[in-house]
């Protein structure tokens, strides 16, 4: 089935055109700073993927969606002729709250379900939405899925999702975890899963997706039973640009006390904090890594911070489960970055989980699902590549067909 995978954000629009029967990428779109004067939308196709970039100033999100359609329809070098060669439309929606539990076609009921729960990811959720709008009025007759970041944690039980306030918010306005990266972990555990050669059903794993977001998830027997976001992506581990869990009435005293006012509060603990916060250089991990190694203190504190808090949650996910067959790591600083990972692990062998350094040294191996523990580790390492447009594909594709 040919599927074309649409990825907004608030300022950014990922697209692939992906043929799922043999994962095949036919086409790669990445628009950037979508609404700045200097945003581009680079646009690239099979086989060779030499992208053309276009300036984009002045767009929207969805503007550009018309635009890259517009291209794939009359670029010579677009691998289809007509849009009407499309099968199906695959949407990334970071929230579906409590409505929505897994991958689901797109019709009127659906579409307003949607525009109920906008108000969960309001930076994210309204502009797929109008993606979702715009491919509904240019392709009306190509069935449309949307996939939810939080359908997977779905099957956490209350003591996990709720949150322990007076229980009118969640009565009132369905305040409780959500969780988010659903995609990744439940992709995550079934690599894991056909790695160690055994059915997912069987296992007990922790999932951690660690890129510029973060989140770690307790799988139990294939079901997600906890997970480190919560409301919104901002709970848990410390992220590139995002504080994580922290006191909440730090929050308030810093608002009295320099007189913050709420927009800017948001904004300082997701765009402001995390790696980025503590270092004062840069939320990319590659950067920190590099300036530690080159001796600055704040970001070695960063990275220390960093990995602390990912060991913390492991264990804290250890001890949530009955058993821990894996742990898997997933996403840019999970797969990439053998330094952390290493430093991690030396913090939790005493649970079991026990590190091969060779293993997990090797380079050249990008894009393999791979054991990186050593053989008679009680707890197995694995490394799983993350793919989510195939993912989101996959999803879109089972459904529609
Ligand atoms: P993602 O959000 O999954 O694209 O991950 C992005 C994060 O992964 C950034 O913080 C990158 O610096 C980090 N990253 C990617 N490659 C490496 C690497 N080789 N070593 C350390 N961090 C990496």
């Amino acid at each position: 089935m040919l599927v074309l995978v649409v990825n907004a954000g608030s300022s950014s629009l990922k697209s692939q055109l992906i043929q799922t029967e043999g994962k095949h990428v036919l086409m790669k779109c990445l628009a950037q700073k979508v609404g700045a004067p200097d945003a581009t939308m680079t646009v690239s196709f099979a086989p060779g993927f030499q992208g053309e970039t276009y300036g984009v100033a002045g767009l929207t999100v969805e503007e550009c969606l018309v635009k890259l359609l517009d291209i794939l329809a009359t670029d010579p070098a677009s691998p289809i002729g007509s849009l009407d060669e499309i099968d199906a439309v695959g949407n990334r929606l970071v929230a579906g709250g409590e409505y929505f539990t897994g991958a689901t076609l797109i019709d009127d009921g659906a579409r307003r379900h949607l525009a109920e729960v906008e108000e969960l990811a309001p930076l994210h959720n309204p502009v797929a939405d109008r993606c979702i709008d715009t491919v509904r009025r240019l392709l009306p007759d190509t069935p449309q899925v949307a996939v939810f970041d939080t359908a997977f944690h779905q099957t956490m039980p209350a003591k996990a999702y709720l949150y322990p306030l007076p229980m009118r918010y969640y009565d009132d306005y369905s305040i409780r975890r959500y969780g988010a990266h659903g995609t990744s972990h439940r992709y995550a555990a079934q690599q894991a899963a056909n790695l160690l050669g055994r059915p997912l059903q069987d296992l007990g794993l922790i999932t951690c997706h660690l890129g510029n977001g973060g989140s770690i998830t307790a799988v139990n027997h294939g079901e997600s039973i906890d997970t480190t976001m919560g409301f919104t992506p901002l709970e848990g581990l410390m992220m590139g640009t995002r504080s994580g869990s922290i006191d909440p009435a730090i929050i308030t005293y810093i608002m009295r006390r320099e007189g913050v006012p709420f927009d800017e509060m948001d904004r300082i603990l997701n765009c402001e904090s995390g790696v980025l916060g503590i270092s004062g250089r840069s939320g990319d991990m590659r950067d920190v890594l590099e300036a530690a190694e080159a001796g600055d203190e704040r970001s070695q504190l960063a990275i220390d911070m960093y990995v602390y808090r990912v060991q913390k949650a492991i264990g804290g996910f250890y001890a949530a489960m009955t058993r821990t067959d894996a742990v898997v790591m997933t996403a840019g600083i999970g797969e990439n970055s053998a330094a952390l990972r290493e430093r991690i692990f030396s913090g939790l062998a005493h649970m079991g989980m026990i590190l091969d350094k060779e293993r997990n040294d090797v380079t050249g191996q990008i894009g393999v699902n791979r054991i990186i523990s050593i053989d008679d580790s009680p707890i197995k390492i694995c490394i799983v590549t993350a793919d989510e447009e195939i993912r989101i594909a996959r999803e879109t594709a089972d459904l529609v067909a």
